[in-house]
C-alpha cells in the first residue's frame, strides 16, 4: 500500500534548515494498522502528510496505492485523494451547522456522487462506531470522542484503501480515547482500510498491529 524509499523532505524557517524526514525507507502492507510513535519534532506528521499526499518530497521516492506521488500531477493527487485516502484530525474539523450524518456524507457531496447510497452508507458507519442514535443531531451537541468517531465514518465513506489519522486521541479523555481505539480496531479487523496513525499514546500504539518509532526525522 504504502512504498517509501531514501524519502526526504525539509523545510527552511528563516536562516535554520530543519531536516524534518531523512531517508526513510518504509513498506506498509494493505491491510496494515501502523502506529507511528516518536519525541515532538521528530518527523511523524511530516510524514504521515507525505503518506496521504498533503504534502511533497524534496527527494526520494513514494509511491501510495499504486500512485508514484513523486511524480504525480496535482490533478492527479487531487483525484488520488478523492478516491483512496481518508484523514482524521486531532481536532475533528467538522462542520458545524451540518447533522452528524449530514458530515459524514460531505465527502461523497463534494464530488458529486449520488448521495441516495451515501446516506445509506452513512448509516451503516455510524452504526459501526456506535452513533446510530445521533445521526440528527449537530456536532456542538456531541462529546469530544462522539466528533471524533464521527470524523472517522466521514473518512470511510468514499471507501478508500488508506485511513490516516494524526493523534487522533490526542485532544480526548481517557474513557473516549478507549472508544476511538476500539474503532481503530474495528475498521482494521474488518478490513475496511490500511490504517496509519500518528500518536503519542501507548494505548493506541499497542492497538496498532506494527509501531514504527521516529527520532531526528529518521525511523529507528
Ligand atoms: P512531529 O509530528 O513528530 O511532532 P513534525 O513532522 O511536525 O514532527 O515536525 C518535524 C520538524 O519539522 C520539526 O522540527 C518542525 O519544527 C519542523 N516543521 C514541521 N512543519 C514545518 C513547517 N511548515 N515549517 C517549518 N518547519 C516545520
Amino acid at each position: 500500500m504504502v512504498h517509501c524509499r531514501q524519502l526526504s523532505r525539509s523545510y527552511a524557517s528563516g536562516d535554520l534548515y530543519v531536516p524534518a524526514v531523512r531517508e526513510v525507507d518504509l513498506d506498509i502492507g494493505d491491510g496494515e494498522f501502523v502506529a507511528i510513535t516518536g519525541p515532538s519534532g521528530s518527523g511523524k506528521s511530516t510524514l504521515l502528510n507525505l503518506i496521504g499526499s498533503l504534502d511533497a518530497p524534496d527527494s526520494g521516492e513514494i509511491e501510495v496505492a499504486g500512485l508514484a506521488l513523486h511524480r504525480a500531477s496535482e490533478a492527479e493527487k487531487t483525484e488520488f485523494r478523492r478516491r483512496q485516502i481518508g484523514i482524521v484530525f486531532q481536532f475533528f474539523n467538522l462542520m458545524p451547522t451540518m447533522t452528524v450524518r449530514e458530515n459524514v456524507v460531505l465527502p461523497l457531496a463534494l464530488r458529486g456522487d449520488d448521495l441516495r447510497a451515501g446516506r445509506e452508507r452513512a448509516g451503516e458507519l455510524l452504526a459501526l462506531v456506535g452513533l446510530s442514535e445521533r445521526q440528527e443531531h449537530f456536532p456542538h451537541q456531541l462529546s469530544g470522542g462522539e466528533m471524533q468517531r464521527v470524523a472517522f465514518a466521514r473518512a470511510l465513506i468514499h471507501e478508500p484503501r488508506l485511513v490516516i489519522a494524526d493523534e487522533p486521541t490526542g485532544n480526548l479523555d481517557s474513557a473516549n480515547r478507549d472508544r476511538v481505539i476500539e474503532v481503530l480496531r474495528d475498521i482494521h479487523h474488518r478490513g475496511l482500510a490500511t490504517l496509519v496513525v500518528v500518536t503519542h499514546e501507548e494505548e493506541v500504539a499497542e492497538a496498532a498491529s506494527r509501531r514504527l518509532e521516529m527520532r531526528d526525522g529518521r525511523l529507528l
